[in-house]
């Protein structure tokens, strides 16, 4: 396996490995079940597996968690190696956002950018973008891997790629969850014992929508049941409870698959997770 921090370093390694076509994985570190089972996918169908571990600065507001996020890396690097990467990408932040330019160009995430997540972060999504942008141009994969847990995150990295006519294919992979059902997380580190117990509310209340709308009350009764499920949490408050569909993220389509998606804040950490679930056809949704 090759480290590369640096741009050039990223080429040799990439010329140096084996031929044949790149799958990639672009993670902020911290690995754990999650992330590797992206590898593992990315794994069985590529010749060549490129991991990026990059906390990105430009996805982080004012007064979030960049400083705090957790790095790991040592173990990451033990983690990649035993998963089968070939060649790990863990740039510098010069690397990416080369000092001495102000007012530089980057991706607009567009409407969707604006909603849920992008609500409660504002220019989260165009720095998430920005950076996948740049790590595809650097890496120019064949295949990329995203986790559902990020539900509107894969719907814009999939926008994008379609929008900007990236030469990639995009792959989902469902969210690896604790045997509690919590959703694993690198921020789950920041959780006490109490507040991880508590924290389990989330998906409590994901499956609450769900046994709302597989009664057939509706996006709006799901999403009532969701914030009531959390607000019988002591300790953990609704950020917001929506029910959408997983594309555009406006109503969900009667017969198609609603994103039952949720974000409460458990102490200090602020925490998502999202569950897919088919809808009756041709009834309200
Ligand atoms: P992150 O390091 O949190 O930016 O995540 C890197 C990638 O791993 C993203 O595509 C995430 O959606 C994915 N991911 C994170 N947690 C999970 C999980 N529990 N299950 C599946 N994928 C995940």
């Amino acid at each position: 396996m090759r480290v590369a921090a640096a741009v050039n370093e990223l080429r040799e390694a990439l010329e140096a490995g084996p031929r044949g076509s790149v799958g990639f994985v672009p993670t902020m570190g911290a690995l754990h079940e999650g992330h590797l089972a992206l590898v593992a996918a990315a794994r069985a169908r590529s010749e060549v597996v490129v991991l990026s571990i990059f906390v990105n600065p430009l996805q982080f507001g004012p007064g979030e968690d960049y400083d705090g996020y957790p790095r790991a890396e040592g173990r990451d690097l033990e983690l990649a190696a035993q998963a089968g990467v070939d060649v790990v990408f863990w740039p510098v932040t010069s690397e990416i956002y080369p000092p001495g330019h102000p007012g530089m160009v980057t991706v607009s995430a567009g409407p969707l950018g604006s909603v849920l997540e992008g609500g409660a972060r504002p220019g989260h999504f165009d720095g998430v973008l920005t950076v996948v942008a740049k790590l595809f141009n650097l890496i120019r994969p064949d295949h990329a891997w995203f986790g559902q847990k990020d539900a509107q995150q894969l719907a814009l990295v999939k926008r994008m790629v379609t929008d900007l006519r990236f030469p990639v294919e995009i792959h989902a992979c469902p969210t690896v969850r604790a045997p509690d059902g919590l959703a694993i997380s690198s921020r789950n580190a920041y959780l006490s014992s109490e507040e991880r117990v508590r924290a389990t509310a989330l998906h409590r209340a994901l499956f609450a929508g769900c046994a709302a709308l597989e009664r057939g009350t509706g996006a709006g009764a799901a999403e009532s049941a969701m914030a009531a499920l959390v607000s019988s949490e002591p300790g953990v408050t609704l950020d917001y409870a929506r029910v959408v569909d997983p594309d555009t993220f406006g109503a969900p389509q009667p017969g198609g698959a609603a994103l039952v998606a949720g974000a409460v804040q458990v102490g200090s950490t602020r925490l998502i997770d999202n569950l897919l679930w088919p809808l009756p056809g041709g009834e309200e949704a």
